[in-house]
């Protein structure tokens, strides 16, 4: 029992003396509960189309399914001229599409009208597609950075924000699938830099097709805590990117800065049932580097 578990029981069990049977009753049930979800969670390690060494996608596929590779993160670039193409690649292995990455044209905060409709139309012909591979959802930004003309960062254009979220969250659903805000550091988006921001957005949106992400390379600057800031994800978590924690090459690259316990511990406590997917490049060869991020991953994991 670690400390946390311990603190718990001893609450529960402190409250329950005092409260007599019926609080007993539910503190127990709170606990198995608890019991029966931890160490439920798997590790699903997931890449992105570059991570696996290989010349063609084929390639990639086969080296990924011998290493228990057992999520696919496309691009959602034309996603829906692909989907022939990915089926036919996916058929008869152990991978799924885990999310897919953007991919959409325009951007939701847009000032400019034809720059919004631009966003969602692409958005909605890359859900449609998503659906269809049985994908977790399509990731998304609400702006980037370098994007102008954008909304002003105030209460109206995050009112404006979950409008338009609740409409495109009921159409992910439609789909089968969702979509998956991805909070980044300040230098690549100022508006939703932290898990907690981006949950909350999802539960204003009161769509059940609006979820979040973390990304560790993202959470590396902007969250003091990675235990935390998943755990703020909640519910609404149904995504993880990874990355080295200096330089977003693999895991284990960047040597003792790549210590992604904390945050495995929270996945494994909330239960998390989605892919953890590596969105990084490589300052080695592949052929070592990548094999290695692996088995830091399952480590760390074990560790946690
Ligand atoms: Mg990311």
């Amino acid at each position: 029992m670690n400390r946390k578990e311990f603190l718990k029981t001893s609450l529960l069990g402190a409250a329950a003396l005092a409260a007599g049977p019926a609080l007993a009753t539910v503190g127990s049930e709170l606990q198995s509960k608890n019991r029966k979800s931890s160490g439920k969670s798997e590790l699903k390690i997931s890449f992105q189309e570059g991570i696996a060494p290989g010349r063609s996608l084929a390639e990639k596929s086969d080296w990924m399914e011998k290493h228990g590779v057992v999520g696919f993160e496309p691009g959602g670039g034309r996603l829906w001229n692909r989907v022939d193409e990915l089926k036919g690649l996916l058929a008869g292995r152990n991978i799924k599409v885990s999310a897919i990455c953007a991919g959409f044209g325009g951007f939701v905060l847009a000032e400019d009208p034809a720059v919004k409709a631009e966003f969602d139309e692409s958005m909605k012909r890359i859900l449609a597609a998503a659906g269809e591979l049985g994908s977790v959802g399509v990731i998304m930004v609400p702006a980037f950075r370098h994007q102008r003309p954008c909304r002003p960062h105030t209460l109206e254009t995050r009112n404006f924000l979950v409008e338009e979220l609740a409409k495109m969250g009921e159409f992910a659903l439609q789909h089968g699938t969702t979509m998956i805000l991805e909070p980044l550091n300040r230098g690549e988006a100022f508006y939703m830099r932290q898990v907690g921001d981006a949950a909350a957005i999802a539960r204003d949106s009161k769509s059940a097709g609006i979820r979040c992400m973390g990304d560790f390379w993202h959470m590396t600057g902007e969250e003091t805590s990675d235990y935390g800031a998943l755990w703020s994800g909640g519910e609404y978590l149904n995504h993880v990117h990874i990355a080295s924690r200096r330089n977003r090459i693999m895991p284990g690259e960047d040597g003792e800065a790549d210590n992604y316990v904390d945050g495995f511990r929270a996945l494994k406590e909330m239960n998390y049932q989605g892919y953890v997917s590596l969105e990084c490049g490589t300052r080695g060869d592949r052929n070592v580097t990548v094999p290695a991020a692996i088995s830091l991953m399952r480590e760390q994991w074990k560790k946690a």
